[in-house]
């Protein structure tokens, strides 16, 4: 598991002014991501306060392995270099924190830094396979409640790290907007199921988990190793179709209803940026099983979880109109996970499943105890029984076009610099 060393120093300062007290990207940051300049071609770059650095511009300036990861850094996909490993990237970490606190060097980087405003974001990596989990069991709660109000969870779900595969093909990165899907839906009172544009369209606040170096066929991940397949982590917005998927989803699951778009922000958090804000898992409920032997591992249980906080927020077409800010929704934690993102990576390859560089996992809705903390508009209007008022007085039980939704995400810790994730912001279109 990463160390907290000098790259976490909440003293650290970049030569790079606007790094300084960064909301989202002070020098102990350092995310990943695919931009192009205002002339030129996708290629790696790292986010360093307002500005964007191109990894391999610098790359004659690093040695050895930050050297080696610099250069597979001027690809325009990630995937060759999350395939090298978390030790590639803990070299490059260093080294491209040493080029950007050293004044010495401020003259030969400078060059090579882009004002991010004026530079085009792409999706990081090539998405080989894209999975969703279910591990939030507020969420698995609420839903459950919804259809079974005295047997909310399934008996599998504390035993299983519950999962489906979705789609990559759809995945889109913050900033494109998604169009209301048509689909197949059976209202409880009709004859016959219909086809037309989805009527109840709902967000889905989650965690992107990106896999680093992958396994062989065959060849599980153990438990113990699960960390070091783990790249980094972005925020992912798994758009649902809720109706559509209440008439689909039996007897095989998630379909039409969850692969006609989902969104990422376009920056990947590593690991090692992310390693003082690493807490325990919570402990179980009293009553509830221990993880099987080949999903548990001590320190795993000790440092396997995140504290990192997502916020929720729509802005509608009126509000924008009204040059109205955003209205927040909810705010949630990652700790509201009943897995570990150890724990499934571990689950995911136990069957000999081989995991690529750039899959993407996502964590599932990850919804808190408390009402404003629920993570998609199904809890947050009661499976779309209690409309929100908005402060406009605008009502929502589902989303409507023109709406925009912009997730925000972030860690802290006592001791330590805040780093976010930057945002995930997407604008419903109407359907065709
Ligand atoms: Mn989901």
């Amino acid at each position: 598991m990463p160390n907290i060393d000098f790259t976490h120093d909440p003293a650290a300062k970049s030569w790079v002014a606007s790094a300084d007290g960064h909301k989202d990207f002070p020098i102990q940051n350092l995310p990943l991501g695919i931009f192009s300049p205002p002339d030129g071609e996708p290629r790696g770059g790292v986010a360093i306060g307002d500005e964007i650095l191109d990894i391999a511009a610098v790359a004659n300036l690093l040695e050895g392995d930050a050297r080696k990861a610099a250069l597979l850094a001027g690809q325009p996909m990630l995937n060759d270099l999350l395939d090298e490993g978390n030790a590639m990237l803990r070299a490059l970490r260093h080294g491209l924190f040493s080029l950007l606190t050293d004044p010495a060097k401020e003259a030969e980087v400078r060059p090579a830094l882009h004002t991010a405003a004026q530079c085009t974001m792409h999706l990081p990596v090539k998405i080989n396979d894209y999975t969703d989990f279910y591990t939030g069991i507020h969420h698995a709660t609420n839903v459950g409640k919804l259809f079974r109000p005295d047997n909310p969870l399934l008996p599998n779900y504390k035993y299983v790290p519950i999962g489906y595969h979705g789609r990559s093909s759809s995945i889109r990165l913050s900033g494109v907007d998604v169009v209301r899907p048509n689909g197949q839906t059976k209202a409880p009172d009709a004859d016959m199921p219909s086809f037309g544009p989805c009527k109840r369209l709902d967000y889905e606040l989650e965690m992107a988990i990106w896999v680093g170096r992958g396994n062989t066929l065959g060849k599980p991940i153990a438990i113990s190793e699960a960390s070091r397949h783990i790249a980094g982590i972005s925020i992912l917005n798994d758009w649902s179709a809720r109706d559509i998927q209440a008439w689909e989803y039996q007897p095989l699951g998630p379909f039409l209803a969850k692969n006609f778009h989902s969104s990422i922000s376009p920056w990947i958090v590593t690991m090692d940026a992310l390693a003082p804000y690493r807490v325990a898992q919570p402990a179980r409920p009293e009553g509830d099983p221990s993880p099987l032997p080949y999903l548990l591992d001590d320190a795993d249980q000790q440092k396997g979880a995140l504290g990192v906080t997502m916020e929720v927020h729509i802005r509608t077409a009126r509000m924008r109109e009204a040059g109205e800010e955003p209205h927040r929704l909810s705010s949630g934690s990652m700790t509201a996970m009943y897995w570990t993102i150890a724990q499934l990576v571990a689950h995911h390859s136990s069957n000999g499943c081989n995991l690529q560089p750039g899959d993407l996992l996502g964590t599932g809705t990850l919804s808190g105890a408390n009402d404003d903390s629920k993570g998609s508009l199904l809890e947050l209007s009661n499976g779309g029984k209690q409309p929100l008022t908005l402060p406009g007085g605008e009502t929502r039980t589902f989303l409507e076009d023109g709406d925009e939704i912009i997730i925000t995400a972030f860690a802290e810790a006592g001791g330590f610099a805040r780093i976010g994730f930057g945002e995930c912001r997407v604008m419903i279109l109407p359907a065709p």
